[in-house]
């Protein structure tokens, strides 16, 4: 599972761009599954029959990321950008970024004025996204407008890689991590229900994908697998966010302080009880900021129950998000157990 998050985590997929990550999951699938299907907006929607009941269960994982976009091109050749979802403007800092043309990947940084020249007031200060820029090594725009394009998404040039014990570091574990867990448990899952495995586009947006395929899949419940925050590190108040990394999937209670979900007690109690008789671990969750897939699905047509199981990742939304590779086995073991019994 290791080298399988590895190669997704490294594709890239700014939201509206998920193509290299749909195609790793097709790759990955295409001998264990009965159907696989991609849509008008670009989610991949992949089904397992079941053996026995008509009932049918969407899980979904969204293959987009947070990341950056080509705005404007200077008359050096330096490049403006939009941020695409949130992302904390230090983490872009002087960052090695690639910019993703239709046909190559471009190399750059996101450079900065040298402390030399900052008066003592400038160096307190965040510098703001739109005082920043990229340098891709041309000297005027007309060298530049040869190689990037105006619309060209750019992600943060960072690699996979493990520290110690079983924790691993790498960008977009949000929600690779979820897309890794829907690839295991397509592969495993022996269900009397037809499950869909859905690689959701557009959520870091506005949760657009996820609002059509369930439209299209209209299942009787579903699962988003998404990362929930590990506030198991300094900067972070105990009783903030009590969820720890190697502890367990999260099954969210509530998120968004009730705006996103309030999960649905029949799926509180299939994830619960299920993880209980497993002698699965697992932690509990009510959050207030952040919300996933699920928020969209639960709300579809005349409401389909609803949950989200998340493993825990430190520094979401930055390009060293940390996971723990138990807590996606955990995920995956939990969630195939379930839906034996569904
Ligand atoms: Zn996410």
């Amino acid at each position: 599972m290791k080298d399988l998050l590895k190669k997704l985590a490294n594709a890239p997929g700014v939201s509206g761009f998920e193509k290299d990550v749909r195609n790793l999951i097709i790759e990955e699938l295409t001998d264990y599954v009965d159907d696989i299907e991609v849509d008008n907006l670009g989610n991949l929607i992949i089904r397992k029959n079941g053996t026995s009941n008509s009932k049918k269960v969407m899980l979904a994982a969204h293959m987009d990321e947070v990341g950056l976009m080509v705005r404007y091109i200077d008359k050096k050749g330096f490049i403006k950008f939009s941020k695409i979802g949130g992302i904390n403007d230090q983490t872009l800092l002087n960052q090695n970024i690639y910019v993703h043309t239709t046909t190559r990947k471009i190399s750059g940084v996101i450079g900065s004025k040298p402390p030399h020249l900052m008066k003592e007031e400038e160096r307190k200060k965040v510098v703001k996204h739109d005082d920043m820029f990229i340098d891709i090594g041309v000297s005027n725009k007309e060298e530049a407008e040869k190689i990037v394009n105006i619309g060209d998404p750019i992600t943060i040039k960072q690699e996979f890689s493990q520290l110690q014990n079983n924790m691993f570091t790498g960008k977009s574990l949000d929600d690779r991590v979820g897309c890794c867990i829907i690839i295991e448990v397509m592969k495993r899952v022996e269900s009397n229900a037809t499950i869909y495995g859905v690689g959701t586009v557009q959520e870091e947006v506005g949760l657009k994908g996820a609002r059509t395929s369930a439209f299209k899949i209209n299942p009787d419940m579903a699962i988003a697998l998404d990362v929930g925050i590990s506030g198991d590190h300094p900067g972070i108040k105990e009783g903030e966010a009590p969820a720890s990394a190697g502890k367990g999937p999260i099954i969210i209670l509530t998120d968004a302080s009730g705006d996103g979900i309030i999960t649905h007690p029949k799926i509180k109690e299939l994830l619960i009880s299920t993880a209980e008789s497993e002698k699965i671990p697992y932690q509990l969750a009510v959050t207030e900021g952040g919300t996933t897939d699920a928020t969209a699905i639960h709300l579809t047509r005349e409401g389909i129950p609803s949950g989200v199981l998340s493993p825990a990742v430190r520094y979401m939304h930055s390009p060293v998000e940390v996971v723990n590779l138990e807590d996606i086995e955990n995920t995956v073991k939990l969630i195939v157990a379930a839906l034996k019994i569904v």
